[in-house]
């Protein structure tokens, strides 16, 4: 009988990872999503250490990440996660919304074994890909960490929380913004730098049941200089169920703007307000505040408190 949790499910997404390119030198000119999780898996012989199983969740650019695939992941990881000879679930992932679908899958399924995130900046086929370390890199954070949902990139081992894509096209593109990343993955090792931060209780898949397409639609909007509050009355005029503003500074609008939104609110459409800073929370004010969450992230949790 097996009792041991020994194993690690890798479950594939897509993404630049799993990139082709026509052209070794090109490093931008690929098609995402292309090579399956197993020719990943290949491609990092030091993997033959570990006891692995493989699954194709999906094949796609994380910049047409959606709320189906979403939903598919987050159960397919709940299921594995639920099987005691699993020890942690590592996903491959597009770099452009990884950020979005680790807080997601934290906010949903905040589990009690590690959940790893990882991908790559370059294609799988460009002279230095990055992909096959960060696989790897991936699976020993996976078997040494003990909860939680991590991304693990270019050797930085980043929380749900704090993790934010903050480069276009360096290898290095991730940082836990105010904190710093929270280890190190260095030949295989994890080294703890900090704690864990402390993470809200799991929402569950149950907030997630209903049919993905008919999940809320929250946009996200900014202030800028010359803000004014037409696209309020637009998004207003097309249904919308959830407006979240990144404001300037401490979440701070237009007069016209901000006005916009107090309408909006008034006629039942939830507004949440973060900041186009890229660190630090928002604090007082009248509409109510993300906290520290980034603006994307903010859009996800009003979408999981719409979906209440
Ligand atoms: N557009 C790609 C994606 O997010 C970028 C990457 O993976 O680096 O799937």
């Amino acid at each position: 009988m097996q009792n041991k949790a020994d194993r690690i499910v890798i479950l594939g997404t897509g993404g630049t990872i799993a990139g082709k390119a026509a052209d070794a030198a090109d490093n931008v000119g690929y098609v995402a999503g292309q090579v399956s999780i197993e020719q990943l898996v290949q491609a990092a012989p030091p993997l033959a250490a570990y006891l692995l199983e493989t699954e194709q969740v999906a094949q796609l650019d994380s910049k047409d990440m959606d709320f189906a695939t979403w939903q598919l992941l987050a159960r397919a990881v709940d299921r594995h996660l639920a099987r005691p000879e699993v020890l942690a679930v590592v996903i491959t992932h597009g770099t452009d919304t990884l950020e979005e679908t680790a807080f997601f899958l934290q906010r949903v399924l905040a589990p009690g074994k590690p959940v790893v995130l990882t991908a790559a900046m370059r294609p799988s086929t460009a002279l230095m890909p990055d992909g096959p370390q960060n696989l790897l890199d991936a699976v020993a954070v996976a078997a040494q960490a003990e909860s939680g949902v991590l991304a693990v990139m270019n050797g930085r081992v980043h929380g749900a929380e704090r993790l934010r894509k903050v480069h276009s096209y360096a290898v290095d593109a991730f940082a836990s913004v105010e904190s710093g990343p929270l280890g190190l993955v260095e030949e295989g090792r994890l080294r703890w730098l900090g704690a864990m931060p402390e993470s809200a209780s799991a929402l569950g898949l149950s907030r997630i049941a209903k049919d993905a397409k008919d999940w809320p639609w929250v946009e996200l909007i900014q202030n800028y200089a010359g803000a004014d509050g037409r696209g309020v009355d637009a998004l207003l005029a097309q249904g919308v169920n959830g407006i979240v503003v990144a404001g300037t500074g401490n979440g701070t609008l237009s007069v016209r703007l901000s006005v916009a939104l107090e309408r909006a609110q008034a006629q039942g459409v939830r507004v949440l307000r973060s900041t186009r800073c890229d660190a630090g929370p928002v604090i007082g004010g009248v509409l109510p505040s993300a906290g520290a969450l980034s603006p994307v992230k903010a859009r996800v949790e009003l979408l999981l408190q719409l979906l209440a």
